[in-house]
């Protein structure tokens, strides 16, 4: 018999689990509070400029998973796009992640690669540290305190509002070191921009005649009991009323600037030192380099702690957040009807691609609890 489900939030999330729920035979209503679909991965034409501007920041598709590049593949055309991002640091412009390029240049050297990779085992690398747990640990264990000063230290200060030494190492191991010329700053083998931009891509998964979208519409827990089951993909800690307290993000504020040609010259730029306020700039015709335009938008993100009002992008997850999350973990755990998915569903730093393995993961899972007539969960993805 065909379910009356909900999703809320029309991010990757709920587009592809509310897709592959109507393929079942369900019936699937997707709400977002937004006035439009994609969450944060949102893009939109620039009136002024006609450039393709990703609204809230950049967002590069990469990924080795076969099965959901297919996927986004089958929903929009992905043109070729290789993320090369530059770093201003001393008043020099260097090339990130840290690789030959960057290591020859920031120590005035013309090292082949097992010279360098020597040079930083021997002569930087703090190999006393036998098992990095924070960030700044793994940054002087692998990079040395010179590049981790120049690179990672003030940009993570900003990024993230604290010192390094209260992050986890998880969080720089994002970033690979290499040896070689190669600037390539993700090592997935898939990497790719929709010709459309994003919104279309998610337009194209939410288009099923099992699927009603409706923008601009604020659920409200409540009404939960209306739908056979709820996949909520906002804050975890939304749920719940934020009863307990709230989780800590960290959010965004864009300056918008627009320039006549060029600006930058590249797609990122990064700030790695504390002084500048803002951790980069992002000039968004260079995500979209097969087209043309003349003039040129911009971003400066700075990044803050989030209040109650303010968008939540990174989930902190410090020692006290993680206390919490505890809590809220339990508490959804006690819930019926509802599963919690996504960035903010689960409080986790996720990946484009990641978000979308999990989510096609979520949606056979659900499809086979109900097959079995089990209860669903309320994670699919532990949060902890
Ligand atoms: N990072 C840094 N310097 C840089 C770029 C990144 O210290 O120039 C650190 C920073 O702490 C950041 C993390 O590495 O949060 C992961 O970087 P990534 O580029 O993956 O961040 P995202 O694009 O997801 O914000």
């Amino acid at each position: 018999m065909a379910g009356k489900f909900l999703m809320v939030g029309a991010g990757l999330s709920g587009a592809v689990i509310g897709r592959h729920l109507a393929e079942a035979g369900h019936d699937v209503t997707v709400v977002d509070a937004r006035d439009h679909v994609g969450g944060n991965c949102h893009t939109e034409r620039d009136d002024e400029t006609g450039v393709m501007v990703h609204v809230y920041g950049p967002h590069i598709f990469h990924t080795d998973d076969s099965e959901v590049w297919d996927y986004v593949n089958a929903h929009a055309t992905f043109l070729p796009y290789k993320n090369r991002v530059k770093t201003t640091s001393r008043s020099e412009v260097f090339s990130l992640p840290v690789n030959l390029h960057t290591i020859n240049q920031f120590f005035r050297a013309t090292m082949r690669p097992d010279e360098a990779r020597d040079f930083i085992a021997t002569q930087q690398a703090d190999t006393s540290i036998t098992d990095p747990q924070t960030f700044e640990e793994q940054a002087l264990r692998f990079v040395g305190r010179d590049l981790y000063e120049a690179f990672f230290k003030g940009y993570t200060m900003k990024q993230w509002g604290c010192h390094p030494s209260e992050l986890p190492a998880s969080i720089l191991k994002r970033l690979p070191v290499r040896f070689t010329y190669d600037d390539n700053y993700f090592f997935h083998e898939f990497q790719g921009m929709p010709e459309h931009g994003y919104t279309a891509m998610i337009e194209s998964i939410l288009d099923h005649p099992g699927i009603t979208v409706k923008l601009e519409s604020v659920f409200d827990p409540e009404q939960a009991g209306d739908w056979d089951h709820v996949f909520w993909s906002g804050p975890l800690d939304g749920w719940f009323g934020y009863e307990l307290g709230r989780l800590g993000y960290r959010t965004l504020d864009f300056e918008r600037f627009t320039h006549e040609g060029d600006y930058q010259g590249c797609a990122v730029m990064n700030y790695g030192e504390v002084d500048v306020p803002y951790t980069r700039i992002t000039e968004h015709k260079y995500f979209a380099p097969w087209e043309s335009h003349e003039g040129s938008v911009c971003y400066r993100e700075f990044s803050r702690a989030a209040e109650p009002d303010d968008i939540p992008y990174y989930p902190i997850r410090q020692v006290a957040e993680k206390a919490l999350l505890k809590d809220y973990v339990a508490r959804a755990e006690a819930e019926r009807g509802v599963t919690f998915v996504g960035r903010l569903g689960t409080y986790r730093y996720l990946d484009m691609d990641v978000t979308i393995r999990e989510a096609l993961d979520t949606a056979r899972g659900f499809l086979s609890c109900l097959d079995r007539a089990e209860t669903p969960p309320a994670f699919f993805h532990a949060p902890l």
